[in-house]
């Protein structure tokens, strides 16, 4: 195996996050919802209609390749891509092929050693999605197909990479990366379970030193990261072991299963000509208005890494803390709200905080972080009341969790569950002299110089003071009645 080498090239389709289809006024939000209810003359490709070119969907996609360093067409056109298959009514579907819309992007990924990597992006174009057949009811084999059409026309953009990829490994964080920026510039929502992001390898193997390429196989429809890493590594061991046997790779695809974790054959590969693409004659060239492209550059966000870099230098953050806070767009908007107004110090409180009692609840809850109970600015809160000494650190936890439940301020439950910590020297003065006053043996230790002795005397105090004692004081003082 060592003696060969891969070679992977990743097909990502992303469906745009627009209200409506590519190229009619049906709504986007099909799914789950009943079979063929989201559906007109033109998605079902009825005689005589015309398409319309959706708007939004052309920003997104133009948003999407800018973020990914794309040179945008000054003009691309739309083709018509013909084949039969039941999901597909008009026997052919829009999409664009010679003149696709952007060209030569890069993708930097980041490996597990901390080394650095650039993909190179072929292409990115945009098409419509095709329909779904539907062969069993729950899990009742139905013996014969239903199509639903809910799907067909969806608005995708369709993300080609240089085959720059060399192990499963780098082809996972390629996606990683490459859903990270397609959701911080609002592209796509990237859902795989709803299949808003698919992806197809495209994999064959060399002998290391070696500069062709091999012949190579698509793997179809990998639904998850872990069946793309999983089938590229089933795929460059099946292809080695093929070579060594005396056998030959046949272009070819093929289909994960998951169950099997094999890919297995399923025809041999199209080529481009078998689908006869000419340019689709209802829909004019289109044609990108280059101060409506530097606006949209202008106004795209900061994105994953720069926000990464920013948030490790101002916030002090480790940069575990780092990606972790900056993965959603949604959660690094959340935690710059948490520490506004606060040192560098509180920032780091607050990402503690986030990152561990707030993911917590909300991977329990399976909630997303725009669903979180507890409000950005009610993190701030937390992190004021336990640098002014008002909360000690379990009095935080507490707190959190019971605003949770509540949804009430920090402030408020402070008062309300009587939590406050007491910080007032006079009265944390007269609960040590106590406490001294009936330990004289841990005091006798602690003035031959015993330190440790001091935790009886802080247990002590604790117990008078019901948990309430500024810690911090307490060992202040008791150091000072013990001098
Ligand atoms: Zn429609």
């Amino acid at each position: 195996m060592s003696r060969y080498e891969m070679v992977v090239g990743l097909e990502v389709h992303c469906q745009l996050a627009t209200a409506t289809k590519l190229f009619c006024g049906c709504g986007t939000d099909g799914f789950g919802a009943p079979a063929n209810s989201r559906v007109c003359p033109v998605c079902t490709g009825q005689p005589g209609v015309l398409p319309v070119l959706n708007e939004r969907a052309v920003e997104l996609a133009f948003k999407a390749a800018l973020a990914l360093e794309c040179t945008l067409a000054s003009e691309s056109i739309f083709a018509r891509k013909n084949y039969f298959y039941p999901d597909l009514p008009k026997a052919y579907q829009i999409s664009q092929y010679e003149k696709p819309f952007s060209q030569h992007g890069v993708l930097a990924i980041k490996l597990k050693d901390g080394a650095a990597k650039r993909i190179g992006i072929t292409r990115i174009h945009m098409e419509e999605d095709a329909g779904k057949l539907v062969h069993d009811v729950g899990n009742v084999d139905l013996g014969y197909s239903l199509v639903d059409f809910n799907r067909g026309g969806c608005p995708l953009i369709e993300i080609v990479s240089e085959p720059d990829i060399r192990s499963s490994e780098e082809a996972y964080a390629y996606l990683t990366a490459l859903k990270e920026i397609i959701q911080y510039v609002g592209a796509s929502r990237c859902d795989m379970e709803k299949g808003e992001m698919r992806c197809d390898a495209n994999v064959s193997v060399r002998p290391v030193g070696q500069a062709e390429f091999g012949t190579r196989a698509e793997i179809k429809n990998l639904n998850s990261f872990k069946n793309v890493r999983d089938a590229i590594d089933y795929e460059f061991s099946r292809q080695v072991g093929l070579i060594e046997s005396g056998g030959r790779i046949v272009q070819e695809t093929r289909l994960w299963d998951a169950v099997k974790m094999a890919t297995v054959s399923m025809r041999s590969k199209e080529e481009a000509h078998d689908y006869r693409y000419f340019p689709d004659p209802d829909l004019p060239p289109l044609k990108a208005d280059p101060a409506w492209v530097a606006q949209l550059k202008a106004a795209l966000p900061e994105l994953p890494e720069a926000r990464r870099a920013r948030f490790a230098a101002d916030y002090k953050l480790t940069p575990y803390d780092a990606e972790v806070l900056t993965a959603e767009q949604a959660m690094g908007d959340y935690f710059e709200q948490a520490v506004r107004g606060l040192s560098s110090e509180g920032a780091k409180a607050a990402a503690n905080l986030v990152t561990t009692e707030l993911l917590g609840k909300l991977h329990a809850d399976s909630l997303s972080i725009a669903q979180s109970p507890v409000p950005a600015a009610y993190i701030g809160e937390l992190v004021a009341l336990a640098q002014t000494g008002v909360l000690s650190s379990k009095g935080v936890k507490e707190v959190f969790a019971k605003s949770w439940e509540t949804r009430d301020s920090p402030k408020i439950l402070v008062d309300k569950l009587g939590l406050s910590q007491v910080s007032d020297e006079k009265q944390i003065r007269a609960w040590v002299t106590d406490a001294l006053a009936s330990n004289p043996k841990a005091v006798a230790d602690i003035k031959a110089g015993k330190q440790a002795a001091a935790g009886a005397i802080v247990g002590a105090v604790m117990k008078l003071s019901k948990g309430k004692a500024n810690p911090a004081l307490v060992n202040r003082l008791i150091k000072d009645l013990t001098l």
